[in-house]
């Protein structure tokens, strides 16, 4: 291990996803520290392996029988060198600092290729939404801003949402802000229409994913159109990853929660994708109800000990892996390579692990790193900021055809980085080469802060 390696590793010994997240990025970087002495001397990986400030709370709240419940909350501020921290905010009983620290800080790098001004930040809290009503989710969202609310800001600090916090979650949230402040800013995004969301939010993760790998399919002379896709998870990315592989012609042949998955032979359709959108955001309902509705739908339970590698074995063309971290193990990569895929587009963070992104980097397959592939989220939430800076509200078309340009443009920066330090066509490098150098620029040129 290197010595860069093992000051990350000393440091952060009990935080697997953290360590994770930046061997694979080392793995590029140091290509580009020995081509910029610069950088090494200024320590600028060393600086950047280092949030700039963690904030961890206690979120006290009451449920519906009365019981008092404690959750532990966290905002971790990664990096302000090219704007303010901005990044989501997960509800989930997995949260903890490894993960929080995993997600902010490969955000700093997503949010820099974006070509937006943003710095990294993530957030959230070791809450489960699922199961619980609307006013114990709301009484929570109080709870946590009524922390939150100090370390965030329009211009200091944008949080917005990610697993298991979603328009509904958002608003309660937004609400408490400007409760506590007397304020109506722009200090989330991801909020509703009415109160200064951006049109295209709720799409722009899983369109901007399908926008990407349709680049990627046409620098390889081949099409979405017609292609067999495994989609995981049936959240927010998935739903509209689904609806937009709809929109290009492909054919997305399953969909998952964390319980199973729903796998249609013929393709889902429309109308499917329309039932999973309500079943999951108004029903709050399970995906094997997606089989119970369409007679053209089976359903596969995962079990008990974590399973989920199933969904994989399907045969088909691309894969929009679109729910958590480390869904595809090195096991579940080459079974995919090996029945014929030949495209991977991450919707979900760091989907893949290390064996398993190793097994598609091998194999030279089109592999898209979610950096790269899933940034269309939060660019729209850049343009969220930028409308409510200007107090306007931009047309679908309008926000759809910047989304569009910017995908195309990470696309383009992430193979012409990649040439240029003579990787053609590694995604991953590019990527996490093109993301960092404009970090390091603006820390190089901002002194030792
Ligand atoms: P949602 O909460 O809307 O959906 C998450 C989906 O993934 C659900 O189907 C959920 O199933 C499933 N899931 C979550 N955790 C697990 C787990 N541990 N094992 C198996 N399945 C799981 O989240 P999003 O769609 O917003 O986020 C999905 C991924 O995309 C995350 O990795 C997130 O970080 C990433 N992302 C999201 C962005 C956004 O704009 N929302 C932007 C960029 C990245 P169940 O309901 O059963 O838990």
């Amino acid at each position: 291990m290197s010595d860069d390696l093992q000051f990350a590793a000393r440091r952060n010994p009990n935080e697997p996803e953290f360590l994770q997240t930046v061997t694979e990025v080392y793995d590029s970087i140091k290509v580009v520290l020995e081509a910029e002495p610069a950088y090494r001397k200024a320590k600028i990986f060393e600086r950047l392996a280092e949030p700039e400030r963690v904030v961890m709370f206690r979120v006290p709240w009451q449920d519906d029988s009365g019981e008092y419940q404690v959750n532990r909350g966290f905002r971790v501020q990664w990096s302000s060198a090219i704007g303010p921290y901005k990044g989501g905010c997960r509800f989930h009983p997995s949260v903890n600092m490894s993960i929080m620290k995993f997600l902010a800080f490969e955000q700093t790098l997503k949010n820099s290729l974006t070509t937006l001004p943003m710095g990294g930040g993530k957030g959230g809290a070791d809450f489960d939404p699922k199961g619980k009503s609307d006013d114990e989710v709301m009484r929570f969202c109080q709870s946590f801003m009524g922390e939150m609310f100090r370390h965030i800001g329009p211009d200091t600090d944008i949080p917005a949402g990610d697993i298991g916090v979603g328009g509904r979650e958002i608003g309660f949230m937004f609400g408490a802000y400007k409760k506590i402040k007397n304020e109506f800013s722009g200090v989330l995004t991801g909020k509703g229409l009415s109160y200064g969301g951006s049109r295209i939010r709720p799409e722009a993760t899983g369109y901007g994913n399908v926008y990407f790998a349709d680049e990627m399919a046409k620098t390889a002379g081949r099409s979405l159109a017609g292609a067999a896709c495994l989609v995981s998870g049936s959240g927010n990315v998935a739903q509209f990853t689904l609806e937009k592989l709809l929109h290009l012609g492909a054919k997305p042949i399953t969909a998952s929660d964390s319980d199973g998955y729903a796998h249609a032979p013929e393709g889902l359709t429309s109308d499917m994708v329309e039932f999973i959108k309500d079943l999951k955001n108004n029903r709050r309902g399970r995906i094997k109800e997606l089989a119970e509705a369409f007679r053209n739908v089976e359903y596969v339970a995962f079990g008990r000990n974590g399973s989920s590698g199933l969904q994989w074995n399907h045969r088909a063309d691309c894969v929009f892996p679109s729910a958590t971290q480390n869904e595809i193990n090195e096991g579940d990569a080459e079974t995919l390579v090996r029945r014929g895929v030949w495209l991977v587009s991450e919707g979900s963070n760091m989907s893949a692990t290390l064996g398993g992104a190793a097994v598609f980097q091998k194999a030279k397959i089109l592999y898209a790193p979610a950096k790269a592939s899933n940034a269309g989220g939060v660019a729209v939430s850049g343009l969220e900021m930028c409308q409510n800076s200007m107090r306007h509200q931009w047309s679908a078309e309008e926000v759809d055809r910047r989304l569009k340009n910017i995908m195309v443009t990470i696309h383009k920066t992430c193979l012409e980085t990649a040439a240029r330090y003579n990787r053609p066509g590694d995604y991953v490098f590019g990527a996490n080469a093109a993301g960092f150098v404009k970090v390091a620029q603006a820390m190089t040129a901002q002194g030792l802060v």
